[in-house]
């Protein structure tokens, strides 16, 4: 694993703050009609408004649905962690953060029979990969139980 914050690169640009200790998703909202979108979108879906302003979102929501991903996906475009050896099931879903807008995530939890829609989730940003000798962080929510 690296060890600096120099060879901590974000999976893509503009999705969470970093680096940072308290790392948050970044949406836009419409300054016309109010729509939060994650990721952050320049025009607005709803109103097709050209103006919006990025915002940090909520560190917690509730799990809106999901489902759980029983096989390995193709790779590419799949980019994991995993090797047809060590693959676990994981689950995929969305969560909607209070007042704002749902957000599709990678689901961190080690029993993901456990996962229940409505369940309390909170963010966390941490590795996902290791490449080109670079940590890539990613975003994932897991069960506010698990922390
Ligand atoms: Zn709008």
């Amino acid at each position: 694993m690296a060890t600096s914050i120099a060879d901590q690169v974000p999976i893509a640009e503009g999705l969470f703050t970093w680096p940072s200790n308290d790392p948050r998703l970044l949406g836009s909202r419409c300054t016309n009609c109010g729509v939060v979108t994650f990721p952050a979108q320049s025009s607005c879906a709803a109103c097709a408004g050209t103006d919006t302003e990025t915002m940090e979102l909520e560190r917690k929501g509730t799990l809106w649905t999901y489902t759980i991903q029983c096989f390995l996906p193709n790779r590419p475009p799949y980019e994991g962690p995993e090797t047809p050896e060590t693959f676990r099931p994981f689950g995929v879903g969305y969560v909607e953060l209070p007042g704002q807008t749902r957000v599709e995530t990678r689901i961190k939890c080690d029993d993901p029979d456990s996962l229940r829609v409505g369940m309390e989730m909170e963010l966390v940003v941490e590795k996902f990969i290791e490449k080109d000798g670079k940590d890539i962080i990613s975003y994932f929510f897991q069960p506010v139980e698990a922390a």
